[in-house]
């Protein structure tokens, strides 16, 4: 019988090296591969083996699987010929930071269980607080603080609940004690603000969705309309999620408006930035923000514009207090000294699970790394090649620009119906050269041009401009010999 199954030290460390370069040499090669993946459902399941081994392989036996059987299916987020959704940047500090993280294996649910990990996030969200501008109130030395996140999605879910439990003098889970409670959105804002409202037992039906304007942003006088007809009903407003950046247009509700709103109505104020937040890095960008002092949370996704592998959601609060107090529970087997001196943060109380990685370690790589100039200069300049990509379809007179485009998400669509428009994202995509999104604004089927994924230089975004020009003429030829064929043929009935 063997003595050991673990890896021996010189193994790890010598197939640590070589997958350190295995990954090197995918970023050297990433933009060559096609960005969507060409496999059909099924497939990738197919290839690998029924059973697991009973006998553990050599780790070239599991690259060489790696390669052949699970490279093929993957959708390459790391291109810069991707830009589709919002992106999932993975630079490279990142990669290390979280490594180490891995390596360290910490589980950080309590200040206790590993001190770094706690004062490490504390004081990283502080930096990036004042590295984005963010009000004063969300700084750990004033009553509120930021903690890290799984995802934009569990962060406004803790800002529900934290509301909820405001709302209700912490008895929410009281009988009865939540069923007039009501919140508002508008129709633009991400799809996890209603899964949140479901899971937080607030219940669909007490989700308003508040109508925009022609910029797609929250009509803030419809949405004070709808809280007082809701109070005259005798239901409860207690929760409004303002959007800084929606996900199909990237539009921005008017925050001080909203703001205005909430404090005279006594609501919790909740702003979702998950991709539009890390432009506010830059002084230029910050109006994005303005109003943002009136919010009791916020939250925006590292782990998309600011090149933090997945996931690392920052989540600020106002209030820690009402925060911890909402989601506190504490069982005996997980008192200790430091929790009760009441001098600590056990971010254990910040978020739904116990448990929790040393996330923050990536953050503080990317920050150390990059510098705040660093990081500037890369959002700037995807700012920038965005706007070129803008002024070429604004040029091209057989494309119409769908919503406003400040920062680099561009709306757009071929003049037509939307079958052709449909069509052209498909081709666009299935020849591997580039990934695009859609969405539908004003009910038309809208293409979704994103320049946020790091390694997208200008020439990338020309070459996919090309492409899309190239296929649209071809659609576009298509159609017209289609209707005068039509013509033609109608004419001679
Ligand atoms: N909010 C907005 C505005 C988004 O665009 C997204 C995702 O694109 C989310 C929330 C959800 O993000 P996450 O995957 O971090 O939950």
């Amino acid at each position: 019988m063997a003595e050991s199954f673990h890896m021996k030290s010189h193994e790890f460390r010598e197939s640590g090296k070589r997958l350190i370069d295995w990954l090197a040499d995918y970023y050297a090669r990433v933009d060559q591969l096609p960005v969507l993946a060409q496999v059909k459902p099924g497939e990738i399941r197919a290839s690998l083996p029924a059973e697991p081994p009973q006998i553990g392989v050599a780790i070239d036996t599991i690259i060489e699987q790696l390669n052949s059987k699970i490279m093929p299916g993957i959708t390459h987020w790391q291109s810069p010929n991707f830009f589709a959704y919002f992106p999932a940047n993975a630079s490279e500090p990142s990669v290390l930071g979280d490594l180490i993280s891995s390596g360290l294996g910490v589980q950080g649910m309590l200040w206790a269980t590993s001190p770094a990990c706690t004062e490490v996030e504390t004081h990283v969200l502080d930096w990036l607080a004042n590295m984005l501008a963010l009000p004063k109130t969300f700084l750990s030395n004033s009553a509120g603080g930021g903690g890290i996140q799984d995802s934009a999605s569990s962060a406004s879910l803790c800002a529900i609940l934290a509301a909820r439990e405001r709302a209700t003098n912490f008895k929410s889970n009281e009988r009865g004690c939540r069923e007039n409670l009501v919140a508002y959105t508008s129709t633009q804002a991400h799809s996890s603000i209603e899964k949140d409202i479901r899971v937080a037992g607030i219940g669909r039906a007490n989700l308003w969705l508040i109508d925009v304007d022609e910029q797609f942003a929250m009509r803030p006088e419809l949405l004070e309309k709808t809280i007082e007809e809701d109070k005259r009903a005798g239901r409860i407003p207690f929760f409004v999620c303002a959007t800084v950046g929606t996900t199909s247009s990237l539009a921005f509700d008017p925050l001080p408006a909203i703001g205005e709103i909430c404090k005279r109505h006594n609501l919790w104020l909740h702003v979702d930035a998950a991709m539009a937040g890390t432009a506010a890095l830059c002084s230029e960008f910050r109006y994005i923000q303005n109003g943002l002092e009136l919010a009791d949370s916020y939250c925006f996704d590292a782990h998309k514009w600011m090149f933090t592998n997945f996931d690392c959601t920052c989540f600020y609060v106002a209030n820690r207090e009402t925060l911890t107090h909402s989601l506190s529970v504490t069982p005996e087997y997980l008192r200790n000294q430091a929790t009760e001196s009441g001098s600590v943060f056990d971010y254990r109380d910040w978020h739904v699970p116990l448990g929790r990685r040393f996330r923050a370690l990536k953050l503080w790589f990317v920050i150390q790394h990059y510098g705040v100039e660093g990081l500037q200069f890369h959002i700037r300049r995807h700012v920038a090649i965005a706007q070129k990509f803008l002024e070429s379809v604004r040029k091209d007179d057989r494309f119409e620009i769908i919503a406003p485009a400040p920062l680099n998400l561009i709306c757009f669509r071929v003049k037509g119906d939307d079958g052709l428009n449909e069509e052209l994202l498909r081709r666009l995509n299935a020849s591997g050269q580039l990934y695009l999104s859609h969405t539908k604004l004003n009910g038309k089927f809208t293409l979704r041009f994103c320049v946020a994924q790091m390694r997208t230089e200008l020439h990338h975004v020309e070459h996919a401009w090309a492409a899309i020009c190239a296929e649209a003429t071809k659609l576009i030829a298509a159609r017209d010999r289609g209707s005068h064929s039509n013509q033609a043929a109608s004419g001679r009935e």
